[in-house]
């Protein structure tokens, strides 16, 4: 039916503590400024200004950093999908945090809260309370209320917050690390900062869009495999872009599970780097629900249709 939900009211900040300018400031220059280190580096791909090596760097740092989020901020930290060994968990929290999506374990709690509230009041980034809100909008809002409760989990990982104590060396490094790179291998400091242009800021704006898209796109378009209480969707092109991420249907029904892919055409690399993990004896306990469990959540006749959120970007439900 052509229902239109209504959005939910918006989230009042109460036991917020008022975000300072400076905060405020320094995030948006965090949000804006890879955005237009790509609009410039746009212009150089359209002129030619690019060398295969800089592609190179951009793609493996953009692989190293999804991963460090997918595998190591949410799979392992805030889900316990998996045991890793310590320094397993260091390398992975650490190629998080080069991510810039802030610390690890700030991140896990405002993800375990939108767990608990999907798409219900009190979820840091809902599309029920507007698309951009969901996409970057909260950043400014439910970001910067401080984690408290939520954290509570994390109290006693010493590997998270010996990581979130470097925060600034790892987001430094996610900067430096590509330039050295191309330094290294195209021996020249024209190479070193196209490195850290491509390496870094490009795929900065990569991994923030594609992460926040999990946030906006995967709980408005996509298919729903599995009853779950909110409006969770799998897109497939936000599950290739993010790894294995955008399978969020299927990770809503069932949040611990390591694998994201259900299906063996959901690809999902973070998977299978957490298979080939278990496979060498570095990660242990990987969790997946049994196979009639997940039959019993399966939706029999899977919707494509567009989320109620679709309804607040003004487009018809079916
Ligand atoms: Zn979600
Ligand atoms: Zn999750």
């Amino acid at each position: 039916m052509g229902m239109v939900r209504t959005r939910l009211p918006r989230t009042p900040a109460l036991d917020a503590h008022q975000a300072s300018w400076l905060e405020k400031s320094v995030l948006l220059l965090v949000v804006i400024l890879p955005l237009a280190a790509t609009a410039a580096a746009v212009v150089f791909l359209w002129n030619r200004w690019v060398t295969p090596l800089d592609l190179a760097i951009f793609g493996v740092m953009y692989v190293i950093t999804a991963m460090g989020i997918g595998v190591g901020y949410h799979r392992m930290l805030t889900h316990r999908s998996f045991d890793a060994v310590p320094w397993v968990r260091y390398v992975f929290l650490a190629m998080g945090t080069m991510a810039l999506q802030g610390p690890a374990v700030e991140w896990a709690a405002t993800h375990v809260k939108h767990h608990a509230k999907s798409d219900k009041e009190g979820d840091p980034h809902s599309p029920l309370e507007g698309f951009w809100h969901a996409h970057v909008g909260w950043l400014f809002r439910d970001r910067l209320i401080k984690s408290g409760v939520w954290a509570k989990p994390f109290e006693n990982d010493k590997v998270a917050h010996a990581i979130d104590r470097q925060f600034w060396i790892y987001a430094i490094l996610g900067f430096v690390l590509p330039g050295v790179l191309g330094l290294a291998i195209g021996h020249s400091w024209l190479a070193f900062w196209t490195g850290v242009l491509w390496g870094g800021l490009v795929r900065v704006a990569l991994g923030h869009h594609v992460t926040w898209s999990v946030n906006s796109v995967c709980h408005t378009f996509g298919r729903r495999d599995f009853e779950s209480n909110d409006e969770s969707r799998n897109e497939w092109v936000v599950g290739i872009l993010g790894l294995g991420e955008g399978w969020h249907n299927n990770h809503h029904a069932f949040p611990k599970a390591a694998y994201h892919g259900m299906r063996w055409w959901q690809i999902d690399l973070n998977a299978y780097v957490i298979r080939a993990m278990k496979r060498l004896g570095l990660v242990k306990n990987v969790w997946m629900p049994k196979a009639e469990d997940m039959e019993a959540r399966r939706v029999r006749k899977p919707s494509s249709g567009l989320g109620a959120p679709a309804a607040t970007l003004g487009l018809a439900r079916k």
